[in-house]
């Protein structure tokens, strides 16, 4: 760890949700307004439950053996389901997409963190998520003015961690591995993907997960990431 050298760094790649975005709480704060419109019970507990299925359904798409069409389609049934509540789940889905759309909670220290490193490199985004969504929510969290490219894997055509994400991201910065850092709390899309792929990588760790990658970098805070940037 204390080997970082980021003296050939030109560019960041940074993932977008639960890296900038708070999406848990986005996630909640969704939920609990369709629950409300619909007139299903939501208490503490829901999102636990919605999280471990929607965690589930993620790693199918990081995976391959789902698509996002699916997710879409069975994610609500399954939370539903498992709470015992009997309702059109694809219905739910549509409000909370819906929702999200809108939904932008800055994870703490995020604004600064992307003013500090637009100044210093070309700033990117890195996220498997649909383009104007993502847009709209960068927006109305402050960031998007600070990020020059948005690689969303709907328009780059690829999902992290595959290693056509991120060759199509650095052919498009014209750039070579070593000048570039993948930042973001996934280690399977995230930090796997940026290592199979071969370049640096900062694994953001806020709840202090047993890691079980080999990253170049961890930190517990976004502020910690100016020490080695
Ligand atoms: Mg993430």
């Amino acid at each position: 760890m204390e080997n970082f050298n980021a003296k050939d760094i030109k560019a960041v790649l940074i993932d977008i949700d639960n890296t900038l975005l708070d999406f848990n709480k986005c996630a909640t704060e969704c939920i609990r307004l369709a629950f409300n419109k619909f007139n299903l019970k939501f208490d503490q507990n829901t999102f636990s439950v919605f999280k471990v299925i929607n965690d589930e359904l993620w790693l199918g798409i990081e995976k391959g053996t789902l698509t996002k069409k699916q997710l879409h389609e069975v994610r609500f049934n399954r939370v539903l389901k498992a709470l015992g509540q009997e309702f059109d789940g694809e219905l739910v889905e549509k409000e909370f997409l819906l929702n999200l759309k809108e939904c932008a909670i800055p994870v703490d220290g995020a604004l600064d963190l992307v003013k500090y490193l637009s100044k210093k490199y070309v700033l990117c985004t890195a996220s498997n998520s649909f383009y104007q969504q993502q847009v709209n929510r960068l927006t109305t969290a402050g960031i998007y003015p600070y990020v020059s490219h948005m690689f969303i894997s709907e328009i780059v055509g690829f999902e992290k961690p595959s290693k056509a994400f991120f060759k199509e991201c650095l052919e498009r910065l014209s750039l070579d591995k070593n000048q570039v850092v993948m930042i973001g709390d996934s280690l399977t899309a995230d930090i796997k993907g940026g290592l199979d792929f071969g370049i640096k990588t900062i694994w953001f760790n806020p709840e202090n997960k047993q890691a079980t990658e080999d990253c170049d970098v961890v930190v517990k805070s976004l502020e910690e990431i100016k020490n080695y940037l």
